[in-house]
């Protein structure tokens, strides 16, 4: 068997999200399992989806995530021009044999006449085709009104009888009777060709062994393989992926459930390993034998597991818990140091940078306020890296995306610590008494901390020595110190934080605390 070679075939609309990512992952991991190629084509015959670089900042956001392309507009190969309007007299050429060969015909019927014959169809409830009108038309005849200037198309003459089955790898056989499907249009009237005669012709000069696309290319396929026919080229293998659905399980991915730019999913900190892994298991999952229980597999991993015969038929649901779950797997099965150098690339790269996206994606509310948190603290961070990486290793398996990071340190960088009421427990002792609790727990403290030796067992012993006393749970007062010295109710364990902090800044704190309970 010659190299696989597998496409990627977006149209330039520059948007890429999860669903994106899913269709052409396969692509990626199928080459490097066998050592084939993945090829990037741009499908851009449709002008009106155009966006100005829209195909750079695709190549950018793929790259990101680690889709990497061996041929394509940006790499070149043998195999260009790797954009279809750079390719418009191949499809011209192709279109005009199959004129010759009697396998297509000019049609000239006006819009007006198809838009009626669509609403009589629909009246009649009868399936909305072309009729074949011009299918008869003498071809001299069509010939001289196409000199003439007459406006026209190209359309496929389908055969009317008898049916066609195609064999899709992820759908077993499909078949349809002939005479329901339409005489597809291939050449339109503005001399650009339609994807059906693009993708085929392309696909075949590519010498594309495996074309793997969305399942909502699957009615079009049989099309497809009678246009293989008609040139006489053997198809490629077709894969025709399920969809991703909103999480309700209805309507196709949409922008307010999860399709949300790459640039934002990675400026949000999710690891380009996790978006990977997330976005595969999204309808597949490796053979029970081989898929581990917590579902996390590193790229390597998922190019040795990942086959098309176990991609499920049916459409998955995006599931955001399970992403932010991945996400989090992945970044504790880093080492602080690599994750303390991913942080800074993150901050840099991603935050205060730029993609070529932005310039057309709606920023997301939380995009300026992530950016100016890290605008103050990065310069911080990384003026004592060692303090940082101790700091952080305390969230290192707390945190489930990279930008709850700023927020998840602030107490180890601020000086001063600001509270809402939801940041104590106040179901059992009122503010007052809270503060009266920590005055006269910082003398006890500052007793046994004072040197900046944080003895453990000391520390336990008067706590809930002075709980006993005031008659209150120790968790109670436990809880108050905490919200006194980290600002919230959920932190890592306190001596670990005040190890880092210091006793100054914890007493501090607790003064801060004291002022603002009693306020
Ligand atoms: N250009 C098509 C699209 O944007 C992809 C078709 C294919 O992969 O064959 O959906």
């Amino acid at each position: 068997m010659s190299e696989f070679r597998f496409r990627a075939a977006p149209s330039p609309t520059g948007k890429v999200h999860i669903g994106t990512i899913r269709a052409y992952l396969p692509n990626y991991l199928l080459a490097k399992k066998y050592g084939g190629k993945n090829i990037l084509r741009i499908e851009d015959t449709d002008q009106k989806r155009l966006v100005p670089n829209g195909v750079e900042a695709m190549i950018e956001a793929y790259e990101e995530v680690g889709i990497t392309f061996d041929e394509g507009p940006h790499r070149g190969g043998a195999f260009g021009p790797y954009v279809q309007s750079e390719r418009l007299e191949i499809y011209r050429k192709y279109a005009k044999q199959l004129i010759d060969q009697g396998d297509a015909y000019y049609c000239f019927c006006s819009k007006e006449r198809l838009e009626e014959l669509r609403a009589t169809q629909s009246a009649n409830k009868q399936k909305t085709m072309y009729d074949g009108l011009c299918r008869n038309i003498p071809r001299e005849e069509a010939q001289k009104r196409v000199d003439g200037g007459e406006p026209h198309v190209i359309r496929m003459k389908f055969p009317k009888e008898g049916g066609t089955v195609c064999q899709d790898l992820i759908f077993g056989k499909v078949s349809v009777k002939n005479s329901d499907v339409e005489d597809q249009v291939l050449m339109k009237g503005d001399g650009f060709p339609t994807y059906h005669l693009a993708v085929v012709v392309d696909d075949h000069l590519m010498g594309i062994t495996t074309a793997i696309r969305g399942v909502d290319w699957l009615p079009s396929y049989p099309k497809h393989v009678v246009l293989f026919k008609m040139f006489g080229w053997e198809p490629p293998q077709f894969a025709h992926l399920p969809l991703i659905l909103n999480p309700d399980g209805r309507k196709k991915l949409s922008k307010r459930h999860g399709a949300f730019p790459v640039s934002q999913i990675l400026r949000k900190g999710y690891l380009k390993e996790a978006i990977m892994n997330y976005s595969i298991l999204c309808g597949w999952a490796p053979k029970p034998e081989e898929a581990h229980q917590d579902e996390i597999y590193t790229p390597e991993e998922l190019i040795q597991l990942f086959d098309l015969d176990r991609v499920h038929k049916t459409a998955a649901r995006y599931d955001q818990a399970k992403f932010d779950y991945i996400n989090s797997k992945h970044i504790r099965n880093l080492s602080i140091d690599a994750l303390v150098e991913r942080v800074f690339q993150w901050a840099e790269k991603y935050v205060l940078g730029t993609f070529m996206s932005d310039e057309y994606t709606e920023p997301a509310e939380w995009e300026g306020s992530l950016k100016d948190a890290i605008k103050k603290y990065l310069p911080l961070w990384k003026a004592d890296i060692e303090h940082f990486k101790r700091a952080l290793s305390l969230e290192h398996e707390r945190i489930s995306m990279l930008a709850e990071i700023p927020a998840a340190l602030d107490f180890f960088y601020e000086e001063e610590l600001s509270w809402e009421d939801e940041d104590w427990n106040t179901k059992n002792h009122t503010k007052v008494e809270l503060a009266t609790a920590l005055e006269n727990v910082l003398p006890k403290l500052e007793e046994i901390f004072k040197k900046d030796v944080f003895d453990h067992e000391e520390w336990e012993k008067v706590v809930r020595g002075y709980a006993d006393e005031l008659g209150w749970k120790h968790g109670d007062l436990f809880l108050a110190i905490r919200s006194a010295t980290t600002g919230r109710l959920q932190s890592p364990p306190l001596l670990d934080c005040y190890e880092i902090m210091g006793w100054k800044k914890v007493r501090s704190f607790i003064e801060q605390a004291i002022t603002w309970l009693n306020k």
